[in-house]
């Protein structure tokens, strides 16, 4: 598929990425493993090439960007290994050793390196898909008011899509993002947000399911691939909405439908990043009807039909205080109607 940013073929489907996923980062025979000590400088200013069969330790990726970084003077010889930056790796899943990697598998977060030095690195380490310079902020809607334009990071090489792959019941999904508009979630252990939303879905699935502040899509499509019929989607950040509609063509192998009809691109979609009134971004046609909309979760209630008692997700950003989030159940619940809950 052609990738929205890069307009390159960097985004597959959902079904073509998890055939590749049991060997993705697995050593070949002649792989050779060096484990670094990511709290020191590397001993000495060398590294080891790629192996035949095109991959290497990530340890080593990371010795490859450090040389270039201290020979570019965006670190001093004394800077341990992690000054280099954050690795996230694609497909990001949850692995039991650190990965091999191959051409085209790692987005790195840095707050040391230039635009220059993120070029040069970009060219010259296979393994990079994108350099991200980091702020000491957290990208994309952080304050629930929506008055504040949200900050981002900069995407200074190459392109910063990327998937996460998140194990269901009926098989994994997989969710693409654009990392630099996006705050970092690691998923916990045992995944319980996911885990909550199968438990509320149930067996047979409920009817109507609403995903109120939906990120890239996570919880509203692993709704839909539980069977729910009717799934809306909500997010009032450009870039979550457009990647929920986006994510929907990635997964629609395990959807019931026919079509997927996006009605704004990226580009249309940035001169709005923040919206009030819910605006409808995306809609499927087929046997499940899965809608997506960018606007404030609290004038969702003004598209939905009354009367069908949705269960809702309600993942907003900042849980520390879940009492104001009362009012709101309250005011859904009168006007929605249904069942709410937090994950
Ligand atoms: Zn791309
Ligand atoms: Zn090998």
């Amino acid at each position: 598929m052609k990738c929205p940013v890069c307009e390159m073929d960097c985004i597959d489907s959902a079904k073509d990425l998890l055939a590749t996923l049991p060997t993705i980062f697995l050593p070949c025979a002649d792989c050779t493993l060096r484990a670094l000590d990511k709290r020191s400088p590397l001993p000495l200013l060398e590294y080891t090439e790629i192996c035949s069969c095109g991959k290497r330790f990530i340890d080593e990726v990371f010795a490859h960007m450090y040389v270039i970084m201290v020979e570019e003077g965006d670190l001093s010889r004394t800077d341990p290994l992690i000054a280099v930056g954050s690795p996230l790796v694609h497909p990001g899943f949850a692995m039991d050793r650190p990965p091999f990697l191959p051409e085209e598998s790692l987005v790195l977060l840095t707050a040391r390196a230039t635009k220059k030095t993120a070029e040069r690195l970009f060219r010259e380490v296979p393994e990079l898909r994108g350099v991200v310079k980091k702020g000491d902020f957290i990208p994309g809607i952080t304050n629930p008011d929506l008055h504040s334009v949200p900050k981002v990071y900069a995407l200074l090489a190459g392109c910063d899509v990327r998937a996460d792959v998140f194990p269901l019941s009926t098989g994994p999904l997989v969710m693409y993002k654009q990392q630099s508009l996006i705050h970092i979630e690691f998923p916990r252990m045992g995944y319980p947000k996911i885990r909550a939303v199968e438990q509320h879905v149930g067996k047979p699935p409920v009817s109507y399911f609403v995903d109120a502040c939906s990120g890239v899509g996570t919880l509203g499509l692993t709704a839909a691939c539980l069977g729910v019929p009717h799934v809306v989607m909500n997010d009032a950040w450009y870039a979550s909405a457009f990647w929920s509609a986006f994510n929907l063509e990635v997964n629609r192998e395990y959807l019931r439908i026919s079509r997927v009809k996006i009605f704004e691109q990226l580009e249309d979609m940035q001169k709005h990043p923040v919206t009030s009134d819910p605006i409808k971004i995306a809609e499927t046609e087929g046997d499940q009807i899965i809608e997506v909309y960018q606007g404030d979760f609290h004038q969702l209630f003004s598209v939905l039909p009354p009367g069908n008692n949705p269960v809702t997700v309600l993942d907003i950003f900042d849980k520390k205080d879940l009492t104001s989030l009362e009012p709101f159940k309250r005011e859904w619940l009168e006007r929605v109607g249904g069942e709410v809950f937090v994950p």
